[in-house]
C-alpha cells in the first residue's frame, strides 16, 4: 500500500494537486473538507453540526472527522493506497490516524507539504470565494481565523511526521504542472525505496 498526506495551509492547492495525484497513482482521495461539505449539502445531522464550525473558520471536533475517516477506510478495504487531504489537522487526529492504519497493518509513507506565502494564500482564497460558493472563502476575517487555527493546531502535525522522517516541503507557488511534477518526483522516490525494501525482504 502507499499512503500519502498532502499537507499545507488553506488555499495551498491541496485539492488541485490531489485530483492529479489520485489519478496518476491510483489512490483513493480522502478530503475531510469535501466529505464535510457533502454532509452539509445533504443536511445530515453531522453536516448541520459541522457547518457551525466551518462558517467561523474553526475546526470541526476531532471525533467527528476521525469517525468519518474510519468509515471511509472501511469502505475502501481493497484500495492500493490513500491520499489524505486536509486531514490530519490536529496532533490528536494524527495519532488517531496512525492507530487506524496500524489496525490495517499499514502506515503513512509520506507527508508532502505545499509551501505558499500568506499573502498569496489570501489572494487565492478570496478569488476562489467568488465562484466556489464556499462561505468560508468570502470573508477575510474568517480566512485569517483559518490561518491562525492552522498555525496553532495544524502546524504541530508537521513535527509529528518530521520526527518519523516522513515529511518533505515542496514549493507551492508556480504553475500547477511544475508543482505536480515536484510532488511526483518525491512520491516516485518513496515508492522506489518501498520497492527496494520489499525486494530485500522477499
Ligand atoms: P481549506 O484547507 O481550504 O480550509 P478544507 O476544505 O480542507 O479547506 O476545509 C474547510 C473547513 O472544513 C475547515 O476550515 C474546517 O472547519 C473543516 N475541516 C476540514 N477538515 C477538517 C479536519 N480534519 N478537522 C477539523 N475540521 C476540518
Amino acid at each position: 500500500m502507499f499512503n500519502l498526506i498532502l499537507f499545507g495551509p488553506p488555499g495551498s492547492g491541496k485539492g488541485t494537486q490531489s485530483d492529479r495525484l489520485v489519478e496518476k497513482y491510483g489512490l483513493v482521495h480522502l478530503s475531510t473538507g469535501n466529505l464535510l461539505r457533502s454532509e452539509i449539502a445533504e443536511k445530515t445531522p453531522l453536516g448541520i453540526e459541522a457547518k457551525n464550525f466551518m462558517d467561523k473558520g474553526q475546526l470541526v471536533p476531532d471525533e467527528v472527522v476521525i469517525g468519518m475517516i474510519d468509515n471511509c477506510l472501511e469502505l475502501h478495504r481493497e484500495a492500493k493506497g490513500f491520499l489524505f487531504d486536509g486531514f490530519p489537522r490536529t496532533a490528536n487526529q494524527a495519532k488517531a490516524l496512525d492507530r487506524l492504519l496500524e489496525l490495517k497493518k499499514t502506515a503513512i509513507h509520506s507527508v508532502l507539504a505545499l509551501d505558499v506565502s500568506e499573502e498569496e494564500l489570501v489572494k487565492r482564497l478570496l478569488e476562489r470565494g467568488k465562484t466556489s460558493g464556499r462561505s468560508d472563502d468570502t470573508n477575510e476575517s474568517v480566512i485569517r481565523n483559518r490561518f491562525s487555527v492552522y498555525q496553532n493546531e495544524t502546524a504541530p502535525v508537521a513535527e509529528h511526521y518530521k520526527a518519523l522522517h516522513k515529511f518533505k516541503a515542496i514549493p507551492g507557488e508556480g504553475s500547477v504542472e511544475d508543482i505536480s511534477n515536484a510532488l511526483s518526483t518525491q512520491i516516485d522516490k518513496v515508492l522506489e525505496r518501498q520497492r527496494e525494501e520489499q525486494e530485500a525482504f522477499d
